[in-house]
Order: structure tokens, then C-alpha cells, then sequence
């Protein structure tokens, strides 16, 4: 059975543990900071020309889900057109159900897969395994994982938590049971590494009657559907077996061809940092005698509807899984993604699950809360959701839930000192005296935030108060 998320810990708990792990700390700093420069090398190169880039993208993406229920209908018309059958899928198990009953009627007991989250988010390969099926994975990074029995920790880069030379070690102990094994004199350099798997996977994409896929975008008004990759694995699956399936979330959509011009400029600049990707294949519906004869586009809701619903919260459907706001993220980059609990890691992922699932586990009501509200995922998120904004929203929504008077209360009391000059200047010259008896730790549930950090000192005088000394001449 593959791994799985459920029964991890809420966030505080898993973070704290992870943050001990300094080999992952190492691995996941020197991965996210050396995507990162190359993000920043070829947007900069843009110019002013990338900001107008990502006010398209939201307006396009934006648009989009505001018609969402036209467009759909309108892709689900293109797809038959093209020969192809469309599937509705309300939830996973539907989902997972549909899969499983076209992948029978093929009489197939194997199928190889293209890198994609929304089947990682259905726990398709659990539900496969458990009717009997075999599924194999074939981007590399997602390879790994399989064959470690791991978890993902990226959107991109599944396996960014493990080294070369723990790579090396899955490979020589694993490959060989799932097919065929990896020499004995493997190295851990990249390229024996890569080698090793290119030479596993053949056999698997030689051989492989049908294949599972997810997609990048699904363009409404032709049907087609693109997936961008860096390796050539996904193309391999999607032109040699003889059925496709395609799993793709009901937010992926886009209306026309040419909006593809903007986001095959956003994503590859903003997922790894290259002006354009490798690989970007696009197939629609079936063509006789050449790629898969039978093809069927799964879409999945799985919470999506609900998310559409919430008029703050729905700008996260916007997103591209392009990983950029993880690869920037301070907190991500400290505890890496398994601390998130969820196949979306990082900041995305804050804003996401708990959408998607709802927040009533401890696991998901935390997630809001595993971000320092820096900022920096919406200043380069490519679809500028402005994760930030969310992330207070869904906390509101915790503190609302569970009736967190205290939080409430404070907050009041905040906006009333603040709001005020008078009540300002009275709080401070207060807190001016009382400085030498202010506490550096609170009392409480308050304490909890000063278990790890000291109170400010409170100075005598404020700010104001000096300026009108200076002022009087005093
Ligand atoms: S939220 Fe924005 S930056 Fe993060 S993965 Fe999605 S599109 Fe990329």
C-alpha cells in the first residue's frame, strides 16, 4: 500500500519535529534557494512586461471561474466532439470508482502515470492497488517516492526532501522489486541516476496498455488538454498506451487557445525558473491511428465548488501549481512539506486543504496558521492570489468556529486603541510606567506565543512622546 497523509499530526506538532531534521533542512535550503534564483533571473528579465503577464493571468483565471459552470459545458461539447467521453466525478471515490471501472473494462492489471497532484489528492493509487492494479509513476521525482514508500513534499519537486545519495540507496534496494532493478554498481551522480531510472521506465512504457494522466490546462474551446513537463516520461504516456484517462479539477480550465499564451509564459518562469519547459504536449480527444484510441477526461469537484463558493477564499482555484509561493516560503523551507499534512504543501497548501476538506480536524483547522504572513507567496505568485488575505480569512473563520471570545475580544480592544490617538497615548505613557514590571513571558494560552520568543522591551518613552519633546525644544 503507498503511503498516505491521514493520522499525521497537525502542523505545530509536525513542524516542531521536522525542524530537528537538519539533513532535510540542508537538502530542502540548498533545493528552494537554487530554484528561486533562477525564478528571479527570468522573470527580471521580463521587465515590467511579467506584472502585466500576472494581471492577465488573474483576469483570465478570474473570468474563467466566474462562468465556470459555461465553460465546463462548454469543454465537455468539445471533448465528445473530438471522440472523446467525459466523466463527473463529485468526490474522490467517485472518482476513484470511474477509474477503476474503465481501467477493468480494458482487462489491464497495470497502468503507467503522469505526474499529477489531483490524482495524489484522490489517493488514486491506494484505491487501484486495492482493486487489484497496478499503477507505476514515471516522472522521476515522483518514481522515487513510489519506490521509498514516501510521502511528496513538493508540488514539483515531490522528492526535494532526499539527497543524491539517499536516491541511490531507494533505487538499489527497490527497483528491482517493481521492475527492472538498477545496476549494482549505481553511483549517486545525477546522471547514472537519471540513467537508471530512463532505463526502468522504458520497459514499463513499452509495455503499458493504458495510462493515467492529470493536466496543466483544459481549454474549453477545443477540447485539448496540455501537460507541461521536463522529461519527456509524460509524453511517452500519453502517445504509446491505447487508452487514456485523464484526471483534471474543474478549476483548470481555460477558454481559448490563445489564453494558453500567457500561462506558457507564467508557469515555466515560475516553476523552474526556464523561459519555456522541455516537454508541452497537447492531445484532444482521439486522432485514428495515431496516440490513444479511447480517451476519457475525469472531472473532478472533490470540494471544489465549495471553495468556488467562498468569495475571498475562491482566488486559491486560480492557482497554477506552480510552487513558486513554496520555494520562497520561510516557514516552508524550515519544516519542508510533510508538516503540512497534505499532498498540497506549503504556503498553496494553507489555503487549500482546509478549503477543499473543510476544517473540522485539528489537522486541517491548523493549517491557516502555518504561515508568518510575510507576504512573499503573493509577490510571486504568477495568478496573484493573495494567500496572505486568505490565510486570515480562514483563521477567522477557526476562531469563529470554536468561539474564540478571548481573540475576539482582543482584537476589539485593539481596534479601539488604534483607532484612537487619544487612547493610543494613554496605553503607551501606561505601558511607559509599567515597563519595569512587564512580564517576559505571558500568562495563559498567550503564552504559548512567547514559549519560543521573548517580549520587546517596552521603551519609556514613545515615539510620539519623543517627537513632541524634540518639538516643545525640550
Ligand atoms: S498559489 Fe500561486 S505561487 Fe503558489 S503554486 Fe499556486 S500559482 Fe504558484
Amino acid at each position: 500500500m503507498s503511503a498516505t497523509f491521514l493520522g499525521m499530526p497537525p502542523f505545530p506538532e509536525a513542524a516542531k519535529r521536522a525542524v530537528e531534521d537538519s539533513r532535510t533542512r540542508h537538502n530542502l535550503h540548498k533545493a528552494t534557494h537554487t530554484i528561486r534564483a533562477k525564478r528571479t533571473r527570468v522573470v527580471d528579465e521580463l521587465g515590467d512586461d511579467w506584472q502585466r503577464l500576472r494581471a492577465e493571468g488573474e483576469r483570465i483565471k478570474t473570468h474563467t471561474l466566474r462562468h465556470l459552470d459555461h465553460y465546463l459545458e462548454r469543454l465537455e461539447e468539445s471533448v465528445q466532439r473530438a471522440g472523446g467521453t467525459v466523466h463527473w466525478a463529485s468526490d474522490a471515490a467517485e472518482a476513484n470508482a470511474i477509474i477503476t471501472r474503465l481501467i477493468r473494462r480494458t482487462g489491464e492489471t497495470e497502468v503507467v502515470k503522469v505526474k499529477s497532484m489531483a490524482t495524489q489528492e484522490i489517493e488514486l493509487n491506494n484505491a487501484l492497488e486495492a482493486a487489484g492494479i497496478t499503477a507505476y509513476e514515471t516522472d522521476l521525482a515522483e518514481l522515487i517516492v513510489q519506490l521509498g514508500e514516501d510521502l511528496p513534499s513538493h508540488i514539483l519537486v515531490p522528492a526535494i526532501h532526499l539527497g543524491r545519495a539517499q536516491i541511490r540507496e531507494i533505487f538499489l534496494q527497490r527497483m528491482g522489486e517493481w521492475g527492472r532493478p538498477a545496476p549494482p554498481d549505481l553511483t549517486d551522480d545525477p546522471h547514472a541516476l537519471a540513467e537508471a531510472s530512463r532505463v526502468h521506465l522504458r520497459e514499463l512504457f513499452l509495455r503499458s496498455k493504458v495510462a493515467v494522466s492529470g493536466a496543466n490546462f483544459a481549454v474549453a474551446d477545443s477540447g485539448t488538454l496540455l501537460v507541461l513537463e521536463s522529461e519527456g516520461n509524460g509524453r511517452m504516456c500519453l502517445t504509446l498506451p491505447e487508452t487514456l484517462i485523464s484526471v483534471v479539477g474543474i478549476e483548470k480550465i481555460v477558454p481559448t487557445w490563445s489564453d494558453l499564451e500567457v500561462f506558457m509564459q507564467l508557469l515555466p518562469r515560475s516553476s523552474t525558473g526556464e523561459r519555456m519547459n522541455p516537454y508541452t504536449s497537447t492531445w484532444t480527444g482521439v486522432t485514428p491511428g495515431d496516440g490513444p484510441q479511447d480517451f476519457h477526461l475525469v472531472l473532478l469537484d472533490n470540494g471544489r465548488t465549495d471553495v468556488l463558493a467562498d468569495t475571498v477564499g475562491r482566488q486559491a482555484l486560480r492557482c497554477i501549481r506552480c510552487s513558486a509561493c513554496l520555494n520562497i516560503c520561510p516557514v516552508y523551507e524550515r519544516v519542508g512539506g510533510h508538516a503540512y499534512g497534505s499532498v498540497y504543501p506549503g504556503p498553496i497548501g494553507a489555503i487549500l486543504t482546509p478549503q477543499l476538506q473543510g476544517m473540522s480536524s485539528k489537522v486541517d483547522e491548523a493549517l491557516p496558521y502555518a504561515s508568518s504572513l510575510c507576504g512573499a507567496c503573493y509577490e510571486v505568485c504568477p495568478v496573484a492570489i493573495d494567500i496572505p488575505e486568505v490565510l486570515v480569512h480562514l483563521r477567522e473563520k477557526v476562531a469563529e468556529s470554536k468561539g474564540h471570545v478571548s481573540e475576539k475580544a482582543l482584537m476589539a480592544g485593539a481596534e479601539a486603541v488604534f483607532g484612537s490617538a487619544t487612547a493610543l497615548d494613554a496605553v503607551q505613557r501606561a505601558a511607559g510606567l509599567a515597563r519595569g514590571v512587564v512580564p517576559r513571558h505571558l500568562p495563559g494560552p498567550a503564552g504559548k506565543w512567547t514559549d519560543t520568543r521573548d517580549l520587546p522591551d517596552v521603551p519609556a518613552r514613545s515615539f510620539r512622546q519623543w517627537w513632541n519633546e524634540r518639538e516643545d525644544g525640550r
